[in-house]
Parts: C-alpha cells; structure tokens; sequence
C-alpha cells in the first residue's frame, strides 16, 4: 500500500455509510469511499512528470505552473459514480473526502509549494440554489483541511448560467464558455500563484475562462486540480508536442478533441 494512501485512510474517524462506488457499507475507518475502491481509482500519474500532458493542455492559453488530476474518467467506468454522486447525489460531504485524497496525494510534492490561494470554479447562483452546494467548493474545502491554504470565493463569480458543454463540439464550448465568470478587483492577485479546483476537465474551455476573468498585466500565475481527467485527453495528439514556446505561438490553431465523456 503506498504511503500516501495510508496516510490518508488511518486518521479519519468513525463513519457509517455506503462507499460511492460499490455501495458496500462502509467500516469505521472509512468515509464516503470504502478502501477497495479508492485504491482501485484509475490514478493519472500527472505528478510523477514535469510538464505532463495536463499542463501542457493549458500552454498559450494561460500562465500555468503545475498542473494535476487524481483519476482518469472513462465512460462507463466505476469510477464515474464518484463524479455523479458529488454532482447529482446531494453528498456535498464527497467532495471534501475526495479533495483530501487529492492533497494527500499530492503532499510529499512540490505541487502546492508556491501557492497563495485557492479558487474553486463558481456555479451559477441558480444552479448552486438547486444543487444546494458547489462541487468544486466541497473539493477546494478538503484540499484546504490538508494543505492549509485560504480558499478565495469572494467577488468571484459565475454571472452568466451557460447551457451544459456536454454536447457541443469543441469551438461551441469556448464560446459557451466565454466571459461568464467575473472577478471583482483582480489588481488585489497581482503576482499571486491561484490554485483553479474543479471535478473534472474535459477540454480546457471553463478554466481557462476563469483564469482569464483574473486580467491581463497582473502576473498572476495559475496551477490547476482536479479530481478527475476526461481520457480523450490522453487521447489526443496534442500532448505529443514537448515545446512549450512553440506552443505559445500556436494558440488558436491547436487540435483539441470534441469530448464525448463528460456526460455521466
Ligand atoms: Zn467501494
């Protein structure tokens, strides 16, 4: 058993319950997730490289330091109840045990050392009224139980409800996407490292919107986390290239695949 698994299974206290994924019924020691499970996640590995394929999604769209993903998301796999319960279950408690496995993970790294704050992606107020709680908030707060680092949320926002990304082609996505989040005073993140959390990335779109609400001629400096990569990521030649200035002079005209796997 690796050590970081360990580590994270032997504080937690007494919990009864269902694991998400199997719906056995949870042992003591267990939340949310029983350990079968969580040690079966299909693990990205993103951090085991500099540069990894996640990170360099992101060049020459945004200034991007590290960035990392727990577990990859295939259509169909066991793994997508994790996503569906914290999105659709109302299990808010999913996400922060989720977020501390992502640290936990993450913690013998360098992956947080820089950072000044965390930000997770704002769902729309309607939206969030419905859902009751926003995933991604649930993840940043786990995170922020192990790593120790503030989570900003005020004058953040999502201000425009745009339709689901799950079927539009990958150009209908960006514009889907474009100008819908704000962030109020965004000189007071001059120089700042933000860390972006969300449940899954599938096309680069929604994070790059946020990170780009933040303004130019800041210096602000974006790190990305999220629970779960969509594969057609790792499906896409894209990664292939290893320049990253190269990359910076190619924004525009770079493939990306249409993702067919979000809708779970
Ligand atoms: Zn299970």
């Amino acid at each position: 058993m690796p050590s970081w698994f360990s580590r994270f299974i032997s504080p937690l206290v007494s919990f009864s319950g269902r694991c998400v994924v199997c719906r056995k019924p949870l042992r003591p020691q267990e939340r949310d997730i029983c350990t079968c499970c969580l040690s079966q996640l299909p693990l990205t590995h993103l951090s085991d490289h500099e540069e990894n394929i996640l990170e360099k999604y992101f060049w020459g769209k945004i200034p991007v330091v590290h960035a990392s993903a727990l577990f990859i998301y295939y259509q169909g796999a066991d793994s997508h109840m994790i996503l569906r319960n914290l999105k659709y279950g109302h299990q808010p408690s999913v996400g922060i045990t989720l977020g501390r496995v992502m640290a936990t993970y993450l913690a013998d790294t360098s992956f947080f050392d820089s950072v000044d704050a965390i930000v997770a992606v704002p769902l729309a107020g309607d939206r969030q009224r419905h859902r009751g709680y926003n995933q991604a908030e649930c993840l940043a707060k786990g995170i922020q139980e192990i790593t120790r680092l503030p989570i900003v949320s005020e004058g953040i926002v999502r201000h425009i409800s745009n339709k689901s990304q799950t079927r539009l082609s990958h150009a209908e996505r960006y514009q889907n996407v474009d100008g819908i989040f704000k962030v109020e005073l965004p000189e007071r993140f001059y120089g700042k490292h933000i860390l972006l959390v969300d449940d899954v990335v599938t096309s680069t779109a929604t994070l790059t919107s946020l990170a780009r609400a933040f303004g130019e001629g800041h210096h602000t400096r974006f790190s990305i986390l999220t629970l779960a990569m969509a594969s057609s990521i790792t499906e896409t030649p894209y990664y292939r290239v290893d320049n990253r200035e190269d990359m910076e002079n190619r924004e525009g005209e770079v493939y990306m695949p249409d993702d067919r796997y979000d809708d779970f």
